[in-house]
């Protein structure tokens, strides 16, 4: 942990974690591996933040004992995070926390932190590059730069990602380019609650956390496939289904859910389409899922509807509460239901801070 303090009572307060991914990445002649003791580099991006912008920053610097490609993150990852943050926030209290992050898994576990913080009064920002800190055309200053400029101009809290031309709340984010400086997209529009989501426990349930899948379901999916996965999950799983909520529905495959559901495995359907919602009313095959116990996952996406599953597994809901919890938005990541009036002060924090 190394920490640079300034005298400046206006400073610009944050705390900074590397956990690895491109952003400090070299090629030792076997493809690029994260690289650990950038601090003297992230010190010098800051310097240049402060002349570049007048605005002095003060900074508590800390790393991952092993970084890493964020293809490694695990199920913990985003629970390390979130312990870190905490910790840092409470006994630092910045104005603000940056968490330096492989993109490939950053949209999973900025979603995950995102429900693990959703009481932290400072807003969480994660961001990393495409191109390498010090390498011709790096996207790693600039994204350093819009992090600082995103925390200073004191957004709601809540935990974003920050990357090339845009500031994303990260339960509706998703990496949509590995080729391109703005690599995120926000998929869907950032919808806060209608009213504020009453408290849950912060704390995990005693219980050994059973973990939680994801599955695309495809032409020809085997029934196999999918009793793997719930077997492997028992925690629940995460049906990405086609358009408004259909799959292929053989009796077969809705017997696996059926007996899946009645065992207390959630099975939560999303929808592979960037744009509308899981309506399982709609079609047939929606309606068999309905009926076999399925949960609709609404709008959420891929990465917010994993997370707010685990989430929730790992706070100890199940049944009748864990489905009304996934089906209510808690912190954005799922559109209000029609007629509920939206609460504009986050949305239009992030409208203005979006470029
Ligand atoms: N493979 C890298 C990672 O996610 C990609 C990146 O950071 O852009 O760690």
């Amino acid at each position: 942990m190394i920490t640079r303090r300034t005298t400046h009572p206006t400073a610009l307060r944050i705390q900074i974690l590397y956990t690895g991914g491109t952003f400090g990445m070299a090629d030792q002649g076997a493809g690029m591996e994260p690289r650990s003791g950038i601090a003297a580099e992230v010190a010098q991006i800051i310097a240049g933040y402060e002349e570049a912008t007048g605005r002095s920053v003060e900074f508590g610097y800390a790393e991952f004992d092993r970084v890493i490609d964020s293809g490694a993150a695990d199920s913990n990852t985003a629970f390390r995070i979130a312990q870190w943050v905490r910790y840092r926030v409470e006994s630092e209290r910045p104005h603000g926390v940056v968490v330096i992050h492989g993109t490939d898994t950053m949209a999973y576990v900025g979603a995950r932190v995102a429900f693990e913080l959703r009481d932290l009064a400072a807003p969480v920002v994660l961001t990393g590059a495409q191109i390498p800190l010090g390498q011709p055309g790096s996207d790693a200053q600039h994204n350093v730069h819009l992090v600082l400029d995103s925390i200073a101009a004191r957004p709601v809290p809540g935990t974003y990602i920050a990357f090339g031309s845009g500031l994303h709340p990260a339960v509706r984010a998703s990496k949509r380019a590995c080729d391109d400086y703005d690599g995120f997209t926000t998929v869907r529009q950032f919808t806060p609650p209608p009213s504020p989501v009453a408290s849950l426990p912060h704390r995990r349930s005693a219980a050994t956390p059973r973990p939680v899948g994801l599955l695309t379901v495809f032409p020809g999916l085997h029934t196999d496939l999918l009793s793997a996965a719930i077997r492997q999950y028992p925690g629940g799983v995460v049906l990405e289904c086609y358009g408004s909520g259909t799959m292929p529905h053989t009796a077969e495959v809705i017997e696996t859910i059926r007996t899946a559901t009645r065992r207390g495995t959630p099975i939560v359907v999303i929808t592979q389409c960037d744009s509308g919602s899981v309506d399982l009313e709609r079609y047939l095959p929606g309606r068999t899922l309905l009926d076999a116990g399925a949960i609709s996952g609404g709008d959420m996406t891929r990465e917010a509807a994993l997370a707010k599953l685990a989430y929730l597994v790992d706070l100890g809901f199940s049944s009748g509460r864990l489905r009304d919890w996934m089906t209510t938005n808690m912190l954005g990541e799922l559109s209000n239901p029609a007629g509920a009036p939206p609460v504009s002060p986050h949305e239009d924090a992030l409208t203005a801070r979006s470029r």
